[in-house]
């Protein structure tokens, strides 16, 4: 197996997350002993979302492009961001280490092309929402169209993810905004899917709440870092 470099911490509640589906995955794959050889660089998410809220993107790469080459230097032979949003430097990452990475929206491109959805609403932080990187990603690999939602809903997502999940507070207040926001795409714009574009969204709704498919990147990374590890 290869040794999977983790650059997590943000937040710590979805790394931790991303742990329990990996070592899921290896066993398995390998069986009821196995586990994930992993090594975790678990970044200090407090000052990295003040930088994030001050738009200091380069200052945020640099960081992100020195946890790279140590886990690199650690012995990692590919490497995962575990966060969308921080897939926006994902090609300066993957430079610095100068190993493979597995990258979430390819991998989540790949489960949206595969079950037919051709117009899929992004939930996701405001830089993931907004910015070009993520979505054009999508799109092409999925042959889609993402709705991203309007204000003020970008608004009420980006507040949930921050104020709330990342901080491990799961709400049923937040649940119910997050569920009407998707009840009204669905009925006025026709989404035929949802993307969780940010990790920690799986901790707030799942499935089995929502009646067209779902795509919750945590998931779709982890599988497609499992088979990364197994050099499939
Ligand atoms: N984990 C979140 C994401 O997937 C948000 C935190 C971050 O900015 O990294 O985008």
């Amino acid at each position: 197996m290869k040794r999977l470099g983790v650059i997590g911490g943000m937040s710590w509640e979805s790394t931790a997350i991303y742990y329990r589906y990996l070592n899921q995955q290896i066993k398995a794959a390998k069986g009821p002993l196995s586990s994930a050889p992993l090594l975790l660089w678990n970044m200090d998410f407090a000052p990295l979302a003040q930088l994030q809220a001050e738009g200091e993107w380069d200052e945020l790469t640099e960081l992100m492009c020195a946890a790279a080459r140590g886990l690199k230097a650690g012995g990692a032979e590919a490497l995962i961001i575990a966060t969308n949003t921080m897939h926006l430097m994902a090609d300066e990452v993957q430079q610095a280490a100068d190993l493979p990475l597995v990258h979430i929206a390819d991998a989540t491109a790949g489960a949206i092309r595969g079950a037919g959805v051709r117009k899929p609403l992004l939930l996701a932080t405001r830089f993931t929402m907004e910015k070009e990187f993520y979505r054009h990603r999508l799109e092409h690999g999925a042959n889609c169209a993402v709705v991203v939602p309007e204000e003020p809903h970008r608004t009420s997502i980006h507040n949930v993810i921050y104020k709330e999940l990342v901080q491990g507070e799961v709400k049923a207040t937040s649940r119910e905004t997050y569920l009407n926001i998707i009840g009204y795409y669905q009925r006025e714009h026709g989404i035929d899917g949802v993307i969780f574009g940010c990790t920690e969204v799986g901790m707030l709704i799942d499935q089995s709440m929502i009646d067209v498919p779902c795509f919750d990147t945590s998931a779709i990374h982890c599988e497609a870092a499992a088979a990364a590890i197994l050099g499939h």
